[in-house]
């Protein structure tokens, strides 16, 4: 499930779009201030956060650059909420790391399309819609991992862990991903959990992936962390024809 931050100190409208999100299958924290919101990052990393500008004490935009200029928030997506409408002050949120900018009131089906194109963006692992890469596909709704090989569809059997684990890499392939920002992105806390934990997840997706030869899909990147390639079945493919020439 994903988990989206409101950053907002007037409770009724953090209320209203926290019903509304939490109906739409989200969950929902919320925070009053830059400090609470802050402190609710550093405990586990939201898939997006929803930040007002005004705020008491410290600003939703002083707040958003913070977080900019930080390696493990930097890529977080961030829809901004003002009260202001002044083409200057969007400029401002969007120059400050923004990734969108509504201004109130709005409607909450604008919101709402504004968080899955977000999301869609920037944070597809949040989202339900089916993903392929090379011949593996994994789809959220139905829980399922499957690949076809010779006209039949196998299906992978995963644990949770691993299937979250997965899904993310399926949604940021041929990247390297460190066992921190794992631990960030798929487990959601980068605090209690020891690094080598992904390392026995990885072991066990591997193991998993094997009966349906994708298991070299997972790559291990000496020093960095672990990438998920669709080039693999290429490679084995073109492996596999020079032994045999
Ligand atoms: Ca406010």
């Amino acid at each position: 499930m994903s988990r989206i931050l409101v950053v907002e100190d007037e409770s009724a409208i953090a209320e209203l779009i926290s019903i509304n999100l939490r109906h739409a299958g989200f969950e929902v924290m919320i925070a009053a201030t830059a400090e609470q919101a802050q402190a609710a990052v550093d405990g586990v990393l939201p898939d997006l956060v929803i930040l007002d500008w005004m705020l008491p004490g410290q600003s939703g935009l002083a707040l958003a650059k913070r977080w900019r200029s930080d390696a493990r928030t930097r890529e977080m997506p961030v829809i901004m909420l003002t009260a202001r409408a002044d083409e200057s002050d969007k400029v401002a949120g969007l120059d400050a790391g923004a990734d969108d900018y509504l201004t109130k009131p709005f409607s909450t089906n604008e919101l709402m399309a504004r968080i899955r194109s977000v999301l869609r963006r920037k944070a597809p692992e949040a989202l339900d819609s089916a993903v392929e890469v090379g011949p593996l596909k994994i789809d959220p709704a139905t829980r399922r991992v499957t690949r076809v090989i010779d006209g039949e569809v196998r299906e992978v059997k995963l644990g949770a862990t691993e299937f979250r684990l997965l899904h993310f890499f399926m949604t940021h392939p041929e990247r390297v991903h460190s066992r921190s920002q794992l631990l960030d992105r798929v487990w959601g806390d980068h605090v209690f959990i020891e690094e080598r934990t992904v390392d026995v997840h990885v072991k066990r997706l591997r193991e998993a992936l094997g009966p349906v030869q994708c298991a070299p899909m997972i790559e291990t990147v000496r020093g960095a962390g672990y990438r998920l390639t669709g080039q693999a079945e290429a490679m084995l493919m073109a492996a596999a024809k020079a032994l045999s020439a």
